[in-house]
This record gives C-alpha cells, structure tokens and sequence, in this order.
C-alpha cells in the first residue's frame, strides 16, 4: 500500500477507535515519524493533510527540515543527550524525551538565553524496562514540581511506549496507568498538562481508548525500514 492509503487506514482507524471511546477524534494529533522517510515521502504526507511529524536523530533531521515546508511542527521523539539540545531547541517545536534535570536544566537556560520557551514532555519509563529511556512512574510528581521554577522550560505533557508486544492488548494496562498518572497531575497546582503521547502503529487504537491525545506513528504510514 501507498502513503495516502496508509495515512486514510490510520485516520479511520483512530476514528473508530474514538467513537468507541466516546472522544473526538479532533481531539487527537498525529505525529508521523518520519525517521525512515525521505524527503518526497515527507512530501507527499504533507500533501495528505499532516503537519506534525517526529524525528529521532538531531543530525539526520538537520538536513531535512529546512527542505520541508515551513509550516510543519516537529516533534524531536528520540532520546536526547544533554550536547545536542541547542540543535533540537532550534529546529523542533515540541521534545517528547525530557528524563531527566540535568537536561531540563540545560533546556531551560538555552531558552531564557534566546529569550524563548520550550515546550517538553517527560518521558515515562512506564513498564520499567531496563533498555528504555524515561524517568521511573513514581518519581514524576516530584520532577515536574522540581522543574517547575526553571525558566522558559514548559512542561506540556507525559509520554510512554508501551512494551513491544504482538498483540496490542499487552500495551492497554500500560496506556491505562498512563493516563492515571496525568489525570493526577493535572490536580497539582501550577501544573497543566494538556498532551498524553502514547501509542505507535502496533498499538495506537488502544492508545486512543484510553486517553492519547497524541499519537506517533511511523512504520504503518511510511513503511517499515528499521532506523532505530
Ligand atoms: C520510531 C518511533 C515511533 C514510531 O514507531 P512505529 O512502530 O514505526 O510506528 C514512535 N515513537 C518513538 C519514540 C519512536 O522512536
């Protein structure tokens, strides 16, 4: 199947999957993750109607987003390492991998320097696995109320991946704790969190039932060379 197919399978699936749920599905953004797609490939999404795709590696994005449409939000998906965070400062509009304070740090001070705001969410390690990124459930009250003070840093939402798995149900009890997790920061004081990323192409429709409002998606529209 073609790209335009491919974006038509996923729009109504996450219509399907809102209507199941009782949502709007305009109430979901979808990020597609463009880390395996070339220029005409990005090209031709964009066509479709997307203007949000993610990219993992600061480097590889560098070259093409200036030969994007400026119009596009990108989204930096990938793990960050303190060194290259003026790069994607510059080029993204939303990072989905703050883990960590030495990082929010350093975001914070580029952006109060350039006079800016960041937009961020904290990356959850939410089934604890030992080969992922992301800051442990239990310590996310305390990281956000720790980052709070840091200037022009803003904390928009969490994100999480879900184990892989087959079958896309394994994924549901994580997405739930998930989204248990932002419902209870959303009752802490000076903490507004509008975002919830969560849920790839093995797994997005149980994402949306149980809460996404921002998915990330690459393989399923774009065709599945790894690049990881
Ligand atoms: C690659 C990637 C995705 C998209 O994965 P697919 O399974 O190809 O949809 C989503 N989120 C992150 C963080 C990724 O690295």
């Amino acid at each position: 199947m073609g790209i335009p197919a491919n974006i038509q399978m996923v729009r109504d699936a996450v219509r399907q999957a809102a209507a199941r749920s009782n949502r709007d599905p305009g109430d979901i953004t979808l990020v597609a993750v463009s880390k395996t797609a070339g220029l005409e490939e990005i090209r031709e999404a964009y066509d479709l109607g997307l203007r949000h795709f993610g990219e993992n590696r600061l480097q590889e994005a560098m070259d093409k987003i200036p030969r994007c449409p400026p119009d596009i939000a990108w989204h930096f998906i990938g793990h960050l390492q303190t060194n290259k965070a003026k790069g994607v400062l510059e080029g993204f509009s939303l990072i989905h991998s703050l883990d960590r304070y030495r990082l929010a740090k350093r975001l914070s001070s580029l952006a109060a320097a350039a006079e800016r705001t960041v937009r961020v969410l904290v990356q959850i390690n939410i089934a604890g696995e030992a080969a992922k990124f992301g800051l442990p459930p239990g310590e996310t009250e305390g990281f956000i109320r720790d980052i709070g003070p840091l200037p022009g840093l803003e904390v928009v939402g969490l994100m999480a991946m879900a184990p892989f798995a087959p079958d896309p149900e394994e994924s549901r009890p994580y997405f739930r704790d998930m989204k248990a997790i932002f419902d209870s920061l959303q009752q802490v004081p000076g903490v507004n969190l509008e975002i919830l990323s969560m849920g790839m192409s093995g797994d997005f429709t149980v994402a949306v039932e149980e809460g996404a409002t921002m998915l990330r998606i690459g393989s399923l529209i774009f065709g599945s060379q790894s690049n990881d």
